[in-house]
């Protein structure tokens, strides 16, 4: 399986947990760009926070 990544609209390449901030919603947390504080797409974000530097 190769590491998911997301490359935000500001530049920021997601690769870890670390690089994601979670904000909780009413129902699912939404998880947002450590750098930018844009949404994070919930399917790559489920990937990426599984993730951790080797
Ligand atoms: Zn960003």
């Amino acid at each position: 399986m190769s590491p998911a990544s997301y490359t935000c609209q500001c530049g920021a390449t997601l690769r870890y947990k670390q690089d994601l901030v979670k904000e909780q919603g009413d129902v699912y947390p939404t998880w947002k760009c450590r750098e930018c504080l844009s949404e994070v797409p919930s399917v790559r974000a489920e990937q990426i926070k599984h993730q951790h530097p080797s």
